[in-house]
């Protein structure tokens, strides 16, 4: 009969009510499934064993077989401590307690061989080894305990009460005698030959107790496949239940308004990779399901005119279509932007933000329902209730990273409500939703995050551009730099001056902020040079006339905070000063330093930093200076920071895995989400007779909720 893996972990010999309470509480392990999913955190080498003579005062864990030849008590200044001499064939050392001391007496055997393991210390010219970690030899061999010992991670209070390594040790070996070391396979015979993966039961055996390096090496690949493999199948089949299930609007023809921008007003050809995704978008939208697509492009990738051109073929379907956007500035500089491109095409187009005034929000909302309005522009204005549409059939959301989950799901909800044939409501239809992204997500975690995404990448700038070049210069060199845009200044070039803002220190920053200003005003006299200034305290109004007379040309130089991070374009500006650099990250630099290099002159990108870096900072800036790459400056980011602070990573759970690491085992990643596609291209439903574990395993693991539960 096999055991139940379900079986609480109180049933377990030598586990117990009360430490079943610890392990629940502390460990979260409930049942033997737990424990057996309980993975050490590393392995101590045992394959080595020193003698005392060769001991060196700076050994580390050692591992000895000798016996113990005398045990006394010695004083000390409070209590008192335990001293045994331990003995090899080459000499003799202390064994020290300080704390269990009536336990030790009575239990340990003198003139017994020991294997002994721990610390050595050398104190008072004799080494010692204080609460060694003990075995009778004969004891030691028996163990299933391999050379390799693993260590479990623990927390303070299991310790305390008790439950040391050694004793999970223990336990492991029960749970491994009672289930006699046999765990139900749970990848298919397929997945396991093309791969040569150990078994399931070799597996387990040699996580917890490796017999080797190589075969722990193994045991340790097959199980991180296997988290990573049903993550990937988890997040292909929301994917696909999703395609069957959320009806979207069939956008069935390429009308009028498509046709006629394509062949008469496109302002310049398009780049092959804005073809490619403006093809991947046009099959979703024409196909029965709602799309959900992410697009990620690089800073200045061209972004804009596939969001236009899609926005298009909502219109030529008869619906209408919105483009929301994080921030007011940027609001408006599409709105002016997509105004101008579809000047000659009859399209109504309004915008919608935080400041409109009444009586033309007023007037937005009516034409809004009453379908005279074909496209709205805003910021998070166009979430309010009161924003309702006649019928949107394509949301867009610019920047995504600056809106939440909750945010995207809003714009959902404001799909066109269907009214049947008993007229009766029926829930609203969703519209088809692009999000937009510069901020390019490592493909490994995309793969994670957003695996329930389609994703369109364009990896390709609009030709012509030429790389922009980018320094590190340390302050002292500041009265070279204003040399250097001067220079620029007289060859009709624009530069920005930007400044760090993080909210802890918002007055120290604008203090920050506006000294930077007074000394450029210095430099930069009126009136042969204009200066715009342009931070997040400013009424939106001021704002956008700062910006207004950069835009124009009005003024050489924008001295701002990071407001003017995302998406702002001003081609004629050149060059991309950062105000102590060392305090950005990464991608921000890059948001920054896409602002330049989107006009055919040769742009820079100026780093300004103390000269006190971090190895950290030091580092980020080597990266900016060395490429222009987004995936490349994101893959550092990544490796940097930790999966933890990128968006999404919170509710995609993989922080949680419980073995496989996002940025580590990226190979094994991809080489999951291969099969976990291959198997459902084959089998969707898994119905085949080959992958009967694979949905079994499925099964249980949505059922027991092991891995799933993070998984919104
Ligand atoms: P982003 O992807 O950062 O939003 P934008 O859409 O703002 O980029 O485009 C950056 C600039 O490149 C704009 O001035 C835009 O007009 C221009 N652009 C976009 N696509 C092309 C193209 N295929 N050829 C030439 N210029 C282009
Ligand atoms: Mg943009």
């Amino acid at each position: 009969m096999s055991v139940n893996l379900q079986t609480p972990i109180d049933y377990l010999k030598g586990v117990g009510p009360n430490r079943a309470d610890l392990l629940k509480k502390e460990l979260g392990i409930h049942t033997y499934q737990d424990l057996i999913n309980l993975f050490p955190n590393r392995y101590l080498d045992r394959t080595q064993y020193y003698k005392i003579h060769q001991l060196q005062r700076n050994n580390a864990e050692v591992q000895i077989v000798g016996e113990i030849i005398s045990i006394k008590e010695i004083a000390q200044k409070r209590g008192k401590r335990l001293v045994a001499t331990f003995k090899d064939d080459s000499g003799t050392m202390e064994l020290v307690w300080f704390r269990g001391q009536k336990w030790i007496r009575e239990n340990l055997k003198l003139k017994k061989p020991y294997v002994i393991f721990g610390k050595v210390n050398w104190f008072n010219g004799v080494f010692s080894m204080p609460h060694p970690d003990m075995e009778l030899q004969e004891d030691h061999k028996k163990n299933l305990g391999s050379a390799m010992q693993p260590i479990y991670p623990s927390t303070e209070k299991l310790s305390n009460m008790g439950i040391t390594n050694r004793v999970i040790n223990k336990i492991m070996q029960q749970l491994f005698l009672d289930t006699k070391g046999r765990f139900t396979e749970s990848l298919s015979e397929n997945i396991l030959s093309e791969l040569k993966l150990l078994s399931k039961s070799e597996a387990i055996f040699n996580i917890h107790f490796p017999k080797n390096q190589e075969l722990l090496a193994r045991a340790q690949f097959r199980l991180k496949f296997e988290e990573l493999f049903y993550i990937q199948l988890q997040l292909i089949l929301k994917n696909l239940i999703h395609k069957s299930k959320i009806k979207g609007l069939p956008f069935t023809q390429v009308g009028t308004y498509f046709n006629t921008f394509y062949k008469h007003h496109l302002p310049f050809e398009l780049t092959n990779a804005q073809k490619r995704v403006l093809k991947e978008i046009r099959q979703d939208l024409g196909s029965n399901a709602q799309m959900n697509r992410l697009l990620q492009g690089d800073v200045g990738s061209g972004k804009t005119i596939v969001a236009f051109m899609s926005m298009l073929m909502a219109l030529d379907n008869g619906y209408q279509a919105c483009l929301m956007a994080p921030t007011e500035i940027l609001s408006v500089q599409h709105y002016n932007g997509l105004k101008e491109l579809s000047n000659e095409l009859n399209i109504r187009i309004e915008l919608l933000t935080g400041s409109s005034k009444t009586l033309k929000r007023r007037k937005i909302h009516e034409a809004l329902e009453n379908g005279e309005l074909d496209i709205l522009i805003g910021t998070h204005a166009l979430l309010e209730d009161k924003v309702k549409f006649k019928n949107l059939g394509l949301a867009i959301i610019d920047e995504q990273h600056r809106f939440g989950v909750e945010q995207r799901s809003k714009l959902w909800r404001k799909g066109p409500s269907q009214i049947d044939q008993n007229e009766v409501n029926t829930p609203p239809t969703p519209p088809h939703i692009l999000v937009m992204t510069a901020t390019p997500i490592p493909r490994t975690l995309a793969m994670s995050v957003y695996g329930d995404l389609d994703i369109s990448v364009i990896d390709e700038l609009p030709p012509g551009r030429q790389a922009i070049k980018t320094v590190h210069r340390y302050d002292k060199n500041r009265l070279k730099v204003f040399r250097f845009i001067r220079d620029e200044i007289e060859k009709g070039r624009q530069i920005y001056i930007v400044y760090p803002l993080i909210q802890e220190s918002e007055k120290m920053d604008y203090k920050d902020l506006m000294d930077g200003y007074e000394s450029v005003a210095r430099d930069f006299p009126l009136p042969k040079y204009q200066i715009s200034i342009v931070h997040g305290k400013m009424k939106p109004a001021d704002k956008e006339f700062e910006m207004q007379r950069f835009i124009k040309g009005e003024t050489q130089i924008m001295v701002a905070t990071t407001v003017i991070e995302v998406g702002v374009n001003v081609p004629n500006a050149s060059v991309m000063i950062i105000e102590s650099a060392e305090r950005f990250g990464l991608s921000q630099l890059h948001q920054l330093r896409g602002r330049v290099g989107r006009g055919a002159e040769q742009s820079y990108c100026i780093l300004m930093t103390s000269h006190k870096l971090s190895s950290d900072s030091k580092k980020r800036i080597e990266t900016m200076c060395r490429t222009n790459d987004g995936f490349e400056i994101a893959e550092v980011d990544l490796n940097l920071r930790g999966p933890g602070d990128i968006m999404g990573t919170q509710q995609s759970g993989v922080l949680n895995l419980k073995i496989a690491d996002i940025i580590k085992d990226k190979d094994i990643l991809q080489s999951a989400r291969y099969y976990a596609k291959k198997v459902l291209q084959s089998d969707p439903a898994l119905r085949a007779e080959e992958n009967k574990t694979i949905l079994y395993t499925y099964q249980q693991l949505t059922k027991y909720k092991n891995i799933w539960n993070y998984i919104s």
